[in-house]
C-alpha cells in the first residue's frame, strides 16, 4: 500500500477528546475517527491491525477444535425474556440498544449472544453423542455504555470474539474451559501483550467460575489485587482478603451492650467522629442505607453495616441482593442511596424525619418505613424510574417496608463498637450485637484493599496494579440451558439440561490495549505480529528518480518475500515522513536516501534502537531473519 493513497491525516497535537496515550495516538496517527460518543470508524490502517488480531484468534481457536460461526445481531426480545435478562438489559442502567420493528415486535441489538446460541443449541443438540461442541464468532457488538470513553476501550459499538461451548457434564465443561484458558494465553502473547489471568466476578452473564485476562497498564479501568508470590490475583470487584485486625474498644461493651450515648454535634462522618473523640475507625460500625430496585417492581430498602474503616464492594452487594431476592423479583435493576432526596425524587409523599441521617445505627427500626403511603406513582414524571414505562402492568414499583439487613463480617465480628444512636447528634459507645440489635446476616461485602493480608498466606500483602480487561472466560453451568429448554438425551436415555461455557475477547479493545502497552514519546510501537505493516519504505526525496526507482524495487521485493510493506511515496519533506513513520509505529523503516546512488539504504527499528546502513539487496534477508522471531510474539 502507498501512503499517498491512504487518506492519511496525522495530527501534531493531542486531540481534546482523548485522555489516555493510546486513544491520543490512534487518533493522531490516523487509525480511528469518532463518529459520535463511543462510535468509531476503523480506518484502513486499524482495520489491518484488527484483521491480524482476528487471524491469530482464529488460528488458536481453530487449533482447539472450536468452529467459527456468525449469529444474528438483531435478537428478539422474547428470547431475552425467557432467560430473564430483558428487563435488566433494557430498563434502568441496562445497556442493550432496543427497538420495535414495523410489526411492533421488540428487538435488541446483540450486546452478547448467550440467548441466541442457546436457542440454537436447544434446536440442534439432541444427544450426548453430539457433545461437546464449541462455537465462536467475531462480530460487532452493541452496548449503550453509561460512560463510553477512552476510544476503543469502552465503545458503544465494538468488535468482540465471543464463543460458547456445550457439554454433557461439568467435567467436560471444565476441560474446554481449561483449553480456552491455554488458547487465550497463547493469543495474547502472540499479539505481543503482557496479560495476567485474574479471578473475576461473573456479573450479569451469570454462572460459577470465571477468569479475566488483564493487560497491565496504568490507564486500565480495572484494579487488580495480587499476592507477591503469584498464587492469587483477582479483580477488586471479586477479591477477598483478611481485613486489618480491629483495635479493641477500651472499656468494651457498656450499658449491657446498649451503648452509652455520646454527644457528637455536627459529626456526621466516621472521620469527624473519630477526630472528635479519639476513636479508631475500626472501633466503629457505619451504616449505609440503600434502595435496591428489582425488575418485578420490588423496591427493597437495604441496611448494610460495615466496620468504619472498610469500604463497601458494590459488586459483592449486588450479587448478595440478586442471590436473596432475584429468583422471586427478577433482575436487580439498580442500587441507589436512600436519602431524603431519593425519596422526594420518587414523589413519595413523606418526610423521613424519623431517620437521623448522619447518626444512623444498625438498630434503625423498620418503623421508619411504615405508615407513609410508600407507593410510587409512576404516572408522575418526577418518579425518576427510567424503566417504569417498559415494565409489565402488574409490576408497578412499590417500596417494601422492612429493611433487608446485611453486615460485613468485619462489622458483625466486633464484640463492642461505636455507632450512630438514631437520634440527632448522638452516637453510642460500647454497643454490642445481640443487645443493641440482632446480629444481622453476615457476608463478605467489603472491598479488599492493597496492603490487606492474603487469605492463602497472611504473611503476604495484596499489591495493586491496573489492568485493561481484554478477555473473560466463564463456566456458565446450566443457567441459560435450563431457562431456554436446551436439553439433550444422556447415555442413560434421560433428558437433562446442557452444561455451558462462554468465552469473550474484546478484539478492538485489545488493539488499543496493545498501543497502551507499546508506545513512546514519538508514537506507537506496534508488536510486529499485529502491526498494520511490518516495514515502511520511505523515499527521502521523492523528486529524486534514483531514490524513487530503488524504493519501488525494494517495496516490490519485500512484498514478494511475504513482508507486509508500506511505501511512503509522498512529496513531503523527509523529516515529516520520518515523524509520521514513528507516529504510525511500523516496526521497521527502510530509508532510501542519498546512499541510493550507491545502492545503500538505512534500516531502522522503531523500538529497540537498531540502525544499520546496508546494501538494498540485503534488506529482505535481514528483515526476514528478524521477523521470524517477532511474528511469534512474546514467549509464554
Ligand atoms: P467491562 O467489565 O469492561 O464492561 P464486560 O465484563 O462487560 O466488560 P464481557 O461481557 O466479558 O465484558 O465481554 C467480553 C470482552 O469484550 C471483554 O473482556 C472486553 O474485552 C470486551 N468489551 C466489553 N465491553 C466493551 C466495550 N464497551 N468496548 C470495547 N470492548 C468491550
Ligand atoms: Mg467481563
Amino acid at each position: 500500500m502507498r501512503v499517498s493513497r491512504l487518506m492519511l491525516v496525522t495530527l501534531r497535537d493531542d486531540p481534546a477528546e482523548a485522555e489516555i496515550p493510546s486513544h491520543k495516538l490512534l487518533l493522531r496517527a490516523g487509525y480511528i475517527r469518532r463518529l459520535s460518543p463511543g462510535i468509531y470508524a476503523y480506518l484502513p490502517l486499524l482495520w489491518r491491525v484488527l484483521r491480524k488480531i482476528s487471524a491469530i484468534v482464529r488460528e488458536e481457536l481453530d487449533a482447539t477444535g472450536a468452529l467459527e460461526t456468525l449469529l444474528p445481531q438483531l435478537q428478539p426480545a422474547e428470547l431475552w425474556q425467557r432467560s430473564g435478562r430483558w428487563a435488566g438489559y433494557t430498563a434502568g442502567e441496562g445497556i442493550m440498544f432496543h427497538l420495535q420493528d414495523r410489526q411492533g415486535r421488540e428487538l435488541g441489538l446483540g450486546p452478547t449472544h448467550e440467548e441466541v446460541i442457546t436457542a440454537l443449541a436447544a434446536d440442534l443438540l439432541r444427544s450426548y453423542r453430539q457433545l461437546p461442541v464449541n462455537l465462536y464468532q467475531i462480530q460487532t457488538k452493541f452496548r449503550d455504555e453509561i460512560r463510553p470513553r477512552f476510544g476503543l476501550m469502552r465503545g458503544r459499538e465494538f468488535i468482540m470474539k465471543d464463543g460458547y461451548s456445550f457439554h454433557a457434564d461439568e467435567a467436560s465443561l471444565r476441560e474446554t474451559y481449561a483449553a480456552m484458558d491455554r488458547a487465550y494465553r497463547r493469543i495474547f502473547s502472540r499479539c505481543g501483550l503482557r496479560a495476567v489471568a485474574v479471578e473475576a466476578d461473573s456479573g450479569a452473564i451469570g454462572g460459577s467460575a470465571s477468569q479475566e485476562f488483564m493487560v497491565t497498564a496504568d490507564a486500565g479501568e480495572d484494579l487488580i489485587l495480587a499476592s507477591p508470590d503469584g498464587a492469587y490475583a483477582a479483580n477488586q470487584e471479586r477479591a477477598v482478603s483478611l481485613a486489618p485486625e480491629a483495635i479493641p474498644l477500651p472499656g468494651g461493651a457498656r450499658a449491657d451492650g446498649q451503648g452509652e450515648p455520646l454527644a457528637t454535634p455536627g459529626q456526621t462522618s466516621i472521620e469527624e467522629l473519630c477526630a472528635g473523640h479519639g476513636f479508631a475507625p475500626s472501633q466503629t460500625v457505619k451504616v449505609l442505607l440503600l434502595l435496591a430496585r428489582f425488575e418485578a417492581g420490588l423496591v427493597q430498602p437495604v441496611l448494610v453495616s460495615l466496620r468504619g474503616d472498610q469500604q463497601l464492594n458494590a459488586v459483592k452487594l449486588a450479587n448478595a441482593l440478586t442471590g436473596r431476592l432475584g429468583s422471586e423479583h427478577g433482575a436487580l435493576l439498580a442500587v441507589e442511596p436512600l436519602t431524603r432526596e431519593t425519596l422526594r425524587d420518587w414523589a413519595v409523599p413523606l418526610a423521613l424525619d424519623a431517620i437521623s441521617f448522619g447518626s444512623i445505627g444498625p438498630h434503625l427500626p423498620d418503623g421508619v418505613l411504615e405508615n407513609q403511603g410508600l407507593v410510587v406513582d409512576t404516572s408522575d414524571p418526577r418518579a425518576g424510574f427510567a424503566g417504569a414505562a417498559s415494565l409489565p402492568g402488574d409490576s408497578k414499583p412499590s417500596l417494601r417496608r422492612t429493611f433487608l439487613r446485611l453486615a460485613d463480617a468485619t462489622a458483625a465480628e466486633l464484640p463492642a463498637f461505636v455507632c450512630g444512636a438514631n437520634a440527632p447528634d448522638t452516637h453510642l459507645v460500647g454497643a454490642a450485637w445481640g443487645t443493641l440489635a440482632p446480629r444481622p446476616e453476615t457476608l463478605d461485602l467489603r472491598a479488599a484493599q492493597p496492603g490487606d493480608r492474603c487469605q492463602h498466606d497472611p504473611s503476604q500483602q495484596l499489591e495493586a496494579s491496573r489492568g485493561i480487561e481484554v478477555g473473560h472466560i466463564f463456566q456458565l453451568g446450566r443457567k441459560y440451558s435450563s431457562a431456554l429448554g436446551a436439553t439433550f438425551t444422556n447415555e442413560a436415555g434421560a433428558d437433562e439440561a446442557l452444561w455451558m461455557g462462554c468465552y469473550g475477547i474484546g478484539v478492538s479493545r485489545l488493539a488499543q490495549a496493545a498501543v497502551e502497552q507499546h508506545h513512546d514519546a514519538n508514537g506507537i510501537c506496534w508488536p510486529s505480529a499485529i502491526a498494520p505493516f511490518e516495514a515502511i519504505v520511505v523515499i527521502a526525496n521523492a523528486a529524486d528518480d534514483g531514490q524513487r526507482t530503488l524504493a519501488e524495487q525494494l517495496y516490490a521485493d519485500l512484498q514478494a518475500a511475504g513482508i507486509d510493506a508500506l511505501l511512503d511515496d509522498r512529496g513531503e519533506r523527509a523529516g515529516v515522513k520520518f515523524k509520521d513513520a514513528d507516529l504510525l509505529g511500523i516496526p521497521w523503516r527502510v530509508v532510501v536516501g542519498r546512499g541510493a546512488a550507491d545502492g545503500q539504504v538505512e534500516l531502522v527499528q522503531r523500538s529497540g534502537g537498531l540502525k544499520q546502513e546496508l546494501a538494498a539487496g540485503a534488506v529482505v534477508d535481514a528483515l526476514l531473519g528478524r521477523l521470524e522471531v517477532e511474528r511469534a510474539g512474546l514467549a509464554i
